[in-house]
C-alpha cells in the first residue's frame, strides 16, 4: 500500500507526518472520505467542493488547486490498484512549533492521502438493519465543517459499540436528532414522507445525503427537510442512516424501541437501489 504525504508517495507502513504537525498538536485540520467503486471516485465534485468550503471556513490555505488534488487522488488509486474502497484526505495547518495562533503565512499546509480497500457494512447489516442508540449531542457548534477534531464523535461511537449498536444518533437540547457520529439520520414519517434535518451549522452536509435527496425527489418521493424528535423516530415507519461508505443503512432499533417491525423498510430499500444505480452511473467521476 502507498500513501501520499506532502508531495511524496511513500509505503503506507512507514508514511508519517512530523511531530510538530498541527494535526497532531491541535487537530487543526479538515478531512474528506471519498468512496471508490470499480476504480472510480464517487461524487468527487461534491467532496472537493466540501473540502474547499471546510478550508475556507477554517482559513487554511489550499495545498494545491482542485485539479491537482484530483490528479494526486487518481495517481494514488492507480498506484494502489484500488478497485473498491475509500480515499482519505486530510489537510491541516502544517508543521510549526506549538503555539495556538496560526503559524506564519509561509508555513505550507500539510496534505495527506491514504487508501483502504473493502470498507463498508456487512451483508448482514444491510439485510437485517442495525440498531442505533441516542445520546446528547456534545459536539462543537460548527458541525458543518468536516474537522478532524472528532473526540466527541469517537466517544459517541465507542458508547454505541459498547451498547451493541452501530451508531450513536446525537440529540440536541430540544430533543431533536441532529445526525449520527459519522452519518446523517433519516426517517420515513407516519405519513410516508422521507425526513431528514435541514442543513445549517448543526450537521455535516453529507454528500450521500445530498445524492439521496436528489434521487428521492427525482423518483417522486415526498421529501421533508425538517428536524425530527427521538419520539418521532422511534414511532417512524422506517429509519436509516447514511454516509459515503454505507449508502442508506437501514436502522431497525432506536435505543429500546423496535422500528418498522424490526426489518428494513421498502422505501429504504428503494433508496439503496437508486443509490446503487447512481454509483454505477452518474455518480462516477
Ligand atoms: N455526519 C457526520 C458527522 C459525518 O462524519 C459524516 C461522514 O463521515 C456524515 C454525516 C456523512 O457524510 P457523507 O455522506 O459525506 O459521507
Amino acid at each position: 500500500r502507498v500513501a501520499y504525504v506532502n508531495g511524496r508517495y511513500q509505503p503506507h507502513a512507514v508514511a508519517a507526518v512530523h511531530i510538530e504537525d498541527r494535526g497532531m498538536q491541535f487537530s487543526d485540520g479538515i478531512y474528506e472520505v471519498v468512496a471508490v467503486v470499480d476504480g472510480h471516485p464517487i461524487d468527487l465534485s461534491g467532496h472537493i467542493a466540501r473540502l474547499d468550503r471546510s478550508l475556507t471556513e477554517m482559513r487554511i490555505a489550499r495545498p494545491m488547486p482542485s485539479r491537482s488534488l484530483r490528479l494526486v487522488m487518481r495517481e494514488l488509486v492507480r498506484r494502489n490498484r484500488l478497485s473498491n474502497g475509500i480515499v482519505y484526505i486530510q489537510v491541516n495547518r502544517g508543521v510549526y512549533r506549538r503555539d495556538h495562533p496560526f503559524p506564519p503565512a509561509h508555513v505550507a499546509p500539510s496534505l495527506v492521502m491514504t487508501v483502504r480497500s473493502g470498507v463498508g457494512p456487512s451483508r448482514t447489516a444491510i439485510e437485517n438493519g442495525v440498531p442505533v442508540i441516542t445520546m446528547p449531542d456534545r459536539r462543537w457548534a460548527r458541525r458543518d465543517i468536516k474537522s478532524v477534531s472528532l473526540l466527541p464523535n469517537v466517544l459517541a461511537k465507542e458508547a454505541a459499540h459498547e451498547a451493541g449498536a452501530w451508531e450513536a444518533w446525537q440529540v440536541d437540547r430540544d430533543g431533536y436528532i441532529t445526525e449520527g457520529a459519522s452519518t446523517n439520520a433519516w426517517i420515513v414519517s407516519r405519513d410516508g414522507a422521507l425526513v431528514t434535518r435541514p442543513l445549517n451549522d448543526d450537521i455535516l452536509a453529507g454528500i450521500t445525503r445530498q445524492s439521496l435527496l436528489a434521487l428521492a425527489r427525482a423518483d417522486g418521493m415526498t421529501v421533508e427537510e425538517r428536524p425530527f424528535t427521538v419520539e418521532e423516530a422511534k414511532a417512524a415507519r422506517e429509519a436509516f442512516t447514511s454516509s459515503t461508505t454505507l449508502s442508506a443503512l437501514p436502522v431497525v432499533r432506536i435505543d429500546d424501541a423496535v422500528v418498522a417491525n424490526g426489518v428494513p423498510g421498502s422505501l429504504t430499500r428503494r433508496l439503496r437501489e437508486l443509490y446503487a444505480a447512481h454509483i454505477a452511473g452518474a455518480g462516477r467521476e
